[in-house]
């Protein structure tokens, strides 16, 4: 396709544009969509990479595709686009303006990296002595203190975390383009558009507010989102499913449905959408993988509402992951290892477990920024937190500030594929304002 330059990227003073915020699958499907429809996109990511959760994602249910390998793909070609201005790091201050006509404050953080000299070749990263705690890896991994944010990162550049880095001097001397910078400093932009789209996402129910369920007091209960990242081949372990109290393989794993999901007693009326299968998926890749596990899934209700679904439920069945309805009141661990009791509500049998590891899949919540960016935008919020559509029935995707659209989790927690025709859906609508505020210019 050829693209025109009439929307070159650093005139920032074109309303002839569009803001995306948040570059998960849901903005970065928004952005591509605008882009070859020759839309100038500004892509505003908090994060020094792109991707979003989906990237953390070891395969995809229903299909088992590999997320990266659908995702990459995409990542790659925002990195290429011309129509493409991503900024990462960044976060909006202000918005102001109307439909057509919107002027956005972008602040970005330093990353402490020449970007234009930076090639992305990691020499940094292999000689930095400091390891700490990595949220890519939802905490069970290590990275050092100067580091890629995520294996395929997008754009391919390291970041300095200023607060871990000790000063060694060994990243400023192995770098042969002198990209790693000792001072930086934060920087403002104001860019002009039609519309904005919102797309930032959710994050992860925090699962110490279930206390009696032990995590972070017991090693061997982690939550789903780290069971993705030991089953991913690019994850901490390698793929390998582990306990972290010993390194070992786990022979039992026991799944805890709706941890902050379907619970007033935590604020989490809703159910998050994805826990049923997201434990489904992560079940049958253990049971593959190691075939002598044993795997039970407690849950109140399966939910298998999505094309394929239902099919999926019944070859885990098949498999011989048991689903056992009830839900555990805790976890408790002694000398020998953790033990849950539940009771089957189908036969009314109290059991006592003893798996080797407990995953809890913990909901979705709203996305910590959304309150403070809903409230620049003027718009309004659920009960739930998450944003609010002029209409979930017949427009899904718009608000009721005329101009700004929302996409995907930040909507409501949804699967990949909901999310996707979100991002389409926004693109559509913001396409329209463009056309419109290109009609009165002329
Ligand atoms: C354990 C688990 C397993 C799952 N497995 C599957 C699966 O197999 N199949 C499936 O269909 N679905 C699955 N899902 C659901 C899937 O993760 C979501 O549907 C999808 O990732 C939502 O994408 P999104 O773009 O809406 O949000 P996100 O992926 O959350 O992206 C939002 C982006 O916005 C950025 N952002 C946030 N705040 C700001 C800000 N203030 N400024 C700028 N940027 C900001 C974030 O950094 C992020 O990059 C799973 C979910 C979980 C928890």
């Amino acid at each position: 396709m050829q693209f025109s330059t009439a929307r070159l990227p650093e005139d920032t003073s074109l309303v002839n544009s569009v803001a995306v915020i948040g570059a998960g699958v849901a903005g970065i499907q928004a952005a591509l969509d605008l882009a070859n429809h020759e839309i100038l996109v500004h892509l505003i990511e908090r994060e020094p990479s792109i991707g979003g959760h989906m990237a953390q994602l070891d395969k995809t249910f229903p299909t088992n595709d590999c997320a990266m390998c659908i995702l990459s793909p995409k990542m790659a070609e925002v990195a290429r686009h011309p129509m493409i201005q991503l900024h990462t790091c960044s976060s909006v201050e202000k918005i102001e303006g109307e439909v057509g006509d919107f002027t956005l404050t972008i602040r970005k953080k330093p990353r402490f990296i020449d970007e234009s000299l930076c090639n992305g070749c990691g020499d940094c990263v292999q000689i930095c002595p400091v390891e700490v705690y990595n949220r890519f890896d939802a905490g069970i991994g290590v990275r050092k203190a100067i580091y890629k944010p995520q294996p395929q990162s997008v754009p391919d550049l390291v970041i300095k975390d200023q607060e871990h880095c000790i000063e060694c001097g060994l990243c400023y001397d192995v770098c042969a383009r002198d990209a790693v910078l000792k001072e930086q400093k934060e920087t403002e932009i104001q860019v002009h558009v039609a519309s904005v789209i919102v797309a930032v996402g959710y994050t992860i129910f925090d699962a110490c507010r279930k206390s009696q369920f032990g995590y972070l007091r017991f090693p061997d209960v982690i939550t789903s989102l780290e069971l993705e990242r030991m089953l991913n081949a690019s994850g901490p372990t390698g793929g390998e499913v582990r306990r972290l109290s010993s390194g070992s393989t786990p022979q039992s794993v026991v799944f805890i449905q709706c941890v902050g999901s379907r619970d007033i007693s935590v604020d989490r009326p809703y159910c998050s959408c994805v826990c049923c299968m997201a434990a489904i998926k992560n079940a049958m890749l253990i049971k593959e993988k190691y075939p002598e596990a044993e795997v039970t899934i407690c849950y109140q209700d399966i939910r298998a509402y999505g094309k394929g679904y239902e099919e999926y439920y019944r070859r885990a069945e098949q498999m011989g992951i048991r689903f056992l309805k009830g839900m555990p009141g805790g976890v408790e661990q002694d000398a020998s290892g953790v033990t849950l009791q539940v009771e089957n509500t189908e036969t009314r049998e109290v059991l006592t477990l003893h798996p080797e590891l407990v995953v809890l899949s913990a909901g979705i919540d709203p996305a910590p920024d959304l309150p403070k960016i809903a409230e620049s935008l003027g718009i309004p919020l659920e009960k739930t937190g998450f944003a609010r559509a002029a209409n979930d029935a017949m427009a899904p995707v718009t608000t009721i500030k005329p101009g700004i659209y929302i996409a995907g989790t930040v909507a409501a927690p949804r699967d990949i594929p909901d999310t996707v025709i979100m991002g389409e859906a926004a693109a559509m609508k913001a396409f329209r304002d463009v056309l419109a505020a290109e009609a009165k210019e002329l």
